[in-house]
């Protein structure tokens, strides 16, 4: 392992009573980092967090803190401490004896002692000066001087909140574990504090790892940003690649606001999309390869509807003043985009727009179609994710068989009861001029479907295919080398 990772996560994966939450993740901290899991409730951040923190075991795979197997480590014998949303202080102490208390339980090595041809290590207490310093220390840190005598119950919440992390620092952790500390703080104190952290991190210089579902928070603070959606990894890179260069739709979805278009790349530095062909700086895709493109609302530019420089002419459907630019939504061949400019123009005019071909962001699908490897049922029925879908096939029963179906082909059901199988929404993607869903089956098999409604995440949804829709091909199966 290289010196400078404290914490190496490798090949983790978690689950509860068989669902997986945290699937096969794998990744490295930078010593003295601050590093924020971002995304989506429920995506697996806080388990992650407690995973390293020894709160929670993996399923599977190895955590190594400071170079060391940590995987079966109990959490005090952990170099780290963890401040949680909700302060956890100890109501009947005051702030100086809330921060003091594990330190004075605490025992220091104190030089070694031989007896009987034997060397022992000697351990002490830290005496009352020790422990006085220490907690001087760890409150002019949180900016708290003056209050080591107050009752906790009469700080204010952003107070209480300091005073968790100084009783994280005193520990002199090689790692300070944050889930949401600033969840239950209002806007102003959240806003105040995100900068005093940061602060804080350069001051100490110890590595800092910090879970939240705020993107402004993760990119106001973080050296790192590991982007999180149903337990994998998304993107890892610092805030401003994440802004500039998502790595796919969902991180761009997640990351601001964006537009997002399915679209094709026609050739190098060629792509077309909503009905609108337009140079790029992009290669190396195959021809007509079908993509996602990205532009930020920043980089719409309108101009004069004839001006030479349009690249695609729009009708403005709506504007909004905004402070320092108009928000204005405008329409390109049916498809939305959303545009943030100085131009002040009024629904129902026509009107070009620009945008430099280096801020089309182009990425590769994560998924042309649903392909599912499984078993016919009988003739004409096919097996999907523990649903009987009728479909056009004389294949017999038990055939091993790949069941394709193309996105815009699943039929989402309001009422669950009303689909063949029922699954979760986990995230949901405005296109421009269709939403793209991703439904997560009760097996764990997530569909891709593309819709004409806003589905609610986390809401239980039916899903269906038309049968002539289901594309069956058999799956031949290898020849047994007869080795075994
Ligand atoms: P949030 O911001 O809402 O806390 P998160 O991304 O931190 O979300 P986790 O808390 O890691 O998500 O939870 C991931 C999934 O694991 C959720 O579906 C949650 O219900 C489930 N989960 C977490 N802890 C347990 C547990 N002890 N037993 C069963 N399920 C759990």
């Amino acid at each position: 392992m290289s010196e400078d990772k404290i914490i190496e996560i490798k090949g983790v994966s978690k689950s509860f009573d068989g669902k997986p939450v945290v699937k096969n993740i794998s990744f490295s901290i930078k010593r003295g980092e601050f590093v924020t899991f971002l995304g989506p409730s429920g995506c697996g951040k806080t388990t992650t967090l407690r995973m390293i923190a020894g709160l929670e075991t993996p399923t599977e795979g190895k955590i190594f803190i400071g170079g060391k197997d940590m995987t079966d480590v109990p959490p005090h014998r952990r170099p780290v401490n963890t401040v949680f949303q909700k302060y956890a202080l100890f109501p009947h102490l005051n702030v100086f004896n809330n921060i003091a208390f594990g330190l004075k339980l605490k025992r220091v090595p104190d030089g070694t002692e031989e007896k009987n041809g034997k060397t022992y290590e000697l351990s002490r207490k830290l005496t009352k000066k020790e422990i006085k310093d220490k907690v001087d220390a760890a409150l002019k840190m949180v900016d708290l001087e003056d209050y080591g005598y107050r009752n906790v119950n009469s700080l204010s919440g952003g107070q209480q909140q300091r005073v968790a992390i100084a009783r994280a620092l005193v520990n002199e952790p090689e790692v300070l574990l944050l889930d949401e500390p600033l969840g239950a703080l209002d806007l102003k104190m959240r806003k105040d504090m995100q900068l005093e952290l940061k602060n804080m991190h350069k001051q100490v210089g110890i590595t800092f790892v910090y879970v939240t579902h705020d993107q402004e928070e993760a990119l106001t603070m973080s050296d790192t940003i590991v982007v999180m959606r149903d337990g994998a990894i998304e993107q890892i890179a610092s805030p401003q690649k994440i802004y500039d260069e998502p790595a796919n739709a969902f991180v761009a979805d997640f990351i601001g606001e964006s537009n997002i278009f399915g679209g094709v790349m026609i050739e190098d530095f060629k792509v077309s999309f909503a009905g609108v062909t337009a140079k790029c700086v992009d290669k190396g895709f195959k021809p007509n390869e079908p993509i996602d493109l990205i532009i930020r609302p920043e980089d719409v530019y309108i101009v004069p509807r004839e001006n030479s420089s349009a690249i695609m002419r729009a009708k403005v459907e709506s504007t909004v003043f905004k402070g320092d630019h108009f928000q204005i939504i405008a329409s390109v061949n049916g498809n939305e985009i959303l545009i943030h400019d100085n131009v002040e123009c009024k629904k129902g005019d026509e009107v070009g727009l620009f945008v430099k071909p280096s801020d089309f962001h182009i990425m590769h699908k994560a998924r042309l179609s649903n392909e599912i490897v499984t078993e016919m049922w009988d003739t004409n029925v096919v097996e999907i994710c523990g649903g009987r879908f009728p479909c056009f096939s004389d294949l017999p029963s038990s055939t091993k068989v790949k069941a394709t179906i193309e996105f815009k082909d699943v039929i989402v059901h309001d009422d669950e009861d009303d689909g063949i199988i029922g699954g979760e929404v986990i995230t949901s993607i405005y296109k421009g001029s269709y939403y793209q869903a991703v439904i997560r089956a009760d097996n764990y098999y997530n569909f891709f479907v593309d819709t004409a409604d806003d589905w609610l995440k986390g809401d239980r949804v039916g899903l269906s295919v038309n049968p002539d829709k289901i594309k069956i091909e058999k799956i031949e199966e290898e020849e047994n080398g007869g080795n075994d």
